[in-house]
């Protein structure tokens, strides 16, 4: 998204069609006879059509819309992600749920920094200002997580920082209260910086970040001479697609919404983030027209999670009470098949984190941990709750949450190399929101492992929410389920988080 021309988004969205039927009452008899003819959901029947072969045939799908385009990902706002959109709308059309895009607008960034009259390959933090601001460069002392790094000469000028030890958002607000008009920082290791400021502040001048060799460049130029800095930033907001489907069939007024994201980030295809979330659900709502269920099931598709959870959270936060009294159950899937994985439960009932999803999300967790243990023999781990995907809007509005999660850039623990096998030492995904997220990289077995544990859910909760334990009082007090979430730093508990959603600030 940083480097990504508005023009050519917004040229890119003039011929989308937009569509949004309503859910349409079963009418023909021959649907209806159809319908009542399915057999119920059984969690084996579902589970044991799965294969494989299907997830991998529709990898090499997303990852030919990330490959077919030049920036051979699929951003929010490129075609390789509107490529992805589009099919997810056809396939569950073409599966017989009724489909709706739902359109929010989420922002975008270009921009450029030039010093002296030249141009410096530069990509704007998410959450920067926009501006023109030009001054002289300065650069910051120590490592720039300090006021007192900050030289009185950066009043007026931009801020040159190195990345590291701090997040970029305290050193973009430290820059700005010392007065700067703008803010680089440079990397710390080889390659292009391309992070997020975690939220907006006020504090905040126009940042960018710029790569470790021009960082050094500029730093060994201001050694012997003063240069002048131009940033030149603009946020734009752009319009964007969830895909919402759910079955015909089921009561409507008690849903399972399963959801996943479908951008990746700037670096990469994004098959195991957010591809494999995205495939396991496709693959089961495509098998699942074999079978009725009694309970609706929705499938959420959100854009903009890579960009600050954006497209769930205007989704969840849209909707009015009654909407959101009908969706009994959020289960989360983003990262399925991480190659040095771990089999990871969203720790709801916060025993091991502290941080519990509300009532309902304990017995979201125990359905997966029995399913694991008692159903394929398998160990799985607790994960934190620490509001890095997609059900944290769900959570904060009190509906109950659940998911898997295979890891992202933390490494894998000794202990964790002796219940799943893998590497010790080694992060969950080496290519974690980097170039290498393709098809080739992934974890099939892990993968296929969790989306039948998906479709052990789907069944569950598509034939009955009893195991939840929820009664009608509990809905009606959702609005009173608020809960400061604490960082997952602060639990004293040894953790593998984290999600994959750039909710967090960056260091
Ligand atoms: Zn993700």
């Amino acid at each position: 998204m940083k480097s990504f021309s508005v023009a050519a988004a917004i040229a890119a969205f003039a011929t989308l069609a937009l569509a949004g039927p309503a859910p349409a009452p079963i009418s023909s008899p021959t649907e209806a006879l159809v319908e009542r003819d399915l057999p119920l959901v059984q969690s084996n029947q579902l589970r044991r059509v799965l294969l494989r072969s299907e997830l991998l045939a529709k990898a090499r799908i997303l990852e030919g819309f990330a490959y077919n385009t030049t920036g051979r990902n699929r951003q929010i706002f490129t075609p390789g992600h509107k490529a992805t959109y589009e099919y997810i709308y056809k396939f569950m059309s073409d599966n017989g749920y009724d489909v709706e895009y739902n359109e929010f607008f989420a922002a975008t960034s270009s921009g450029s920094l030039v010093v002296d009259g030249v141009n410096i390959p530069a990509r704007p933090m998410t959450f920067t200002p926009s501006g023109k601001p030009t001054g002289r460069l300065v650069k910051v002392n120590n490592i720039g997580c300090e006021a007192s790094d900050y030289p009185a000469a950066v009043s007026g000028g931009v801020a040159l920082v190195l990345r590291g030890t701090c997040p970029f958002a305290q050193k973009a607000r430290l820059a700005g209260l010392a007065g700067a008009v703008g803010t680089v920082i440079y990397n710390n290791v080889a390659g292009p910086l391309d992070g997020t400021l975690g939220a907006a502040d006020p504090a905040f001048v126009p940042t960018v970040g710029i790569s470790d060799t021009a960082g050094a460049s500029l730093v060994s130029q201001l050694a012997t001479a003063t240069k002048t800095a131009s940033l030149d930033v603009l946020v734009t907001d752009l319009p964007t697609y969830n895909v919402i489907a759910q079955t015909k069939g089921g009561d409507k007024d008690n849903v399972l919404l399963v959801g996943a994201h479908t951008d990746s980030v700037n670096a990469g295809p994004g098959l195991n983030d957010n591809g494999s979330g995205t495939i396991a659900l496709l693959e089961i709502a495509k098998q699942l027209t074999a079978f009725k269920t009694n309970n609706a099931i929705r499938f959420g598709f959100w854009s903009a999670e890579e960009v600050g959870l954006v497209g769930s959270t205007r989704y969840a936060n849209g909707l009015s009470e009654a909407e959101l009294a009908k969706i009994t159950l959020y289960l989360n899937f983003d990262m399925l098949a991480s190659p040095n994985y771990v089999y990871a439960i969203y720790d709801g009932d916060g025993s091991a984190f502290n941080i519990s999803g509300p009532p309902g999300s304990a017995a979201a967790e125990k359905l997966f941990e029995d399913y694991f243990r008692n159903d394929v023999g398998l160990n799985t781990i607790p994960t934190a709750f620490d509001s890095r995907s997609d059900y944290a809007a769900f959570a904060a509005r009190g509906v109950p949450v659940g998911g898997l999660f295979t890891g992202a850039e933390v490494k894998k623990t000794p202990e964790q190399a002796v219940l799943f096998g893998g590497q010790a030492g080694v992060a969950y995904d080496v290519n974690y929101h980097g170039a290498g997220d393709n098809v080739s990289n992934l974890n099939v077995g892990a993968w296929i492992q969790n989306t039948k544990a998906i479709a052990h859910a789907v069944a569950t909760y598509g034939i009955s929410f009893a195991s939840l334990g929820l009664g009608k009082r509990d809905i009606e007090k959702r609005s009173e389920w608020v809960q400061e979430v604490p960082s997952v730093a602060d639990q004293g508990h040894e953790h593998i988080s984290s999600g994959c959603g750039h909710e967090k600030a960056e260091i």
